[in-house]
């Protein structure tokens, strides 16, 4: 047995005083019936191994961490041109926050706060021909997981109850940083959040950024190496909502989160990490998701500083 094999054993044990600490996510009832303390965790390595622990198989609703999925594929389309309408700036701000928009003439501070990835979401549909379906095969094909599906109930209910990010497209296209039919971009937005993924799909699919950019299963580049690393300093900077700075503090590496509970982490060079376990912290990020980052991290000395 590996170091990491070792370690990655130990950590459901070592998180198992934060269960009950934080509350699953209930702006949607599919979200809130997640029994919490599911806890799960996958590595996959630069040279192509991966490690799993606990509940490392069991699919979840990946939410916000598909921001990074549909960031990297714009920027594969797109390249520079995505910074001329997203910064690259923390906000400070909860992630759907509307008031920045307004003085900041319509650019979001960042592609993962809400309003950023509705214009990601924006850029993409003006570059995929079936937008769903090929994000979906490009998710399938990095993750080398044919059964990767999205969830229409989560996806539904992510309409009944998006009512400010309806507000944030209507927003941006104010501002003209919107341009295709509102409609589609929120129902290709609502897509991408209920996209249902493993810790081990989620390991796998992030595994080019730790990677120079390679994909983790075919010869070709999602992204090119400086794009990687533009991706991985935003994951550190703004990944995880308003807690950006503690993660970097504590954990030391770039990740995103999702309100479903998962945290994808990346080593740059030589690994990528997906922990889930549903009971989110006051700023929406898995309580024991951090600590276990927290842990690998203590133990491994894998961290960017
Ligand atoms: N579907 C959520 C929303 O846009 C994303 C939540 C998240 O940040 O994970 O409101």
């Amino acid at each position: 047995m590996t170091k990491i094999e070792t370690i990655l054993g130990t950590l459901p044990e070592a998180v198992s005083h934060t269960f009950g600490q934080g509350k699953p996510a209930n702006y949607i009832p599919a979200l809130a019936e997640v029994c919490g303390n599911k806890f799960g965790m996958a590595i996959s390595t630069a040279k192509g191994r991966d490690f799993i622990v606990g509940d490392a198989e069991e699919a979840f609703s990946i939410q916000s961490i598909s921001k990074v999925f549909s960031l990297s594929l714009a920027m594969h389309y797109a390249g520079e041109k995505v910074f001329e309408r997203v910064g690259v700036e923390p906000s400070g701000n909860p992630f759907h926050s509307l008031s920045q928009l307004e003085y900041e003439n319509g650019i979001p501070r960042n592609p993962f706060i809400n309003a950023g990835a509705l214009v990601v979401a924006d850029i993409l549909l003006s570059n995929l021909n079936s937008p769903k379906q090929d994000f979906l095969d490009h998710i399938r094909s990095i993750s080398k997981n044919l059964d990767i599906q999205y969830d229409e109930r989560v996806f539904r209910s992510e309409y009944d109850n998006g009512q400010r990010n309806a507000a944030l497209a209507y927003y941006l296209k104010s501002f003209d940083n919107i341009k295709n039919p509102i409609a589609q971009v929120l129902d290709f937005y609502f897509y991408l959040c209920s996209l249902n993924m493993s810790c081990l799909d989620l390991a796998r699919a992030s595994r080019f950024l730790a990677d120079d950019g390679r994909h983790p299963f075919k010869d070709k580049s999602v992204v090119s190496p400086l794009q990687t690393r533009r991706i991985n300093t935003l994951m550190m900077t703004c990944g995880t909502y308003d807690e950006a700075g503690e993660f970097a503090f504590h954990v030391g590496l770039p990740c995103k989160s999702g309100v479903g509970g998962g945290i994808v982490a990346i080593v740059p060079g030589k690994m990528s990490l997906c922990v889930w376990s549903p009971e989110l912290g006051k700023k929406g990020n898995s309580l024991p998701g951090m600590q276990a980052l927290k842990t690998f991290v203590e133990q491994t000395g894998l961290a960017v500083f």
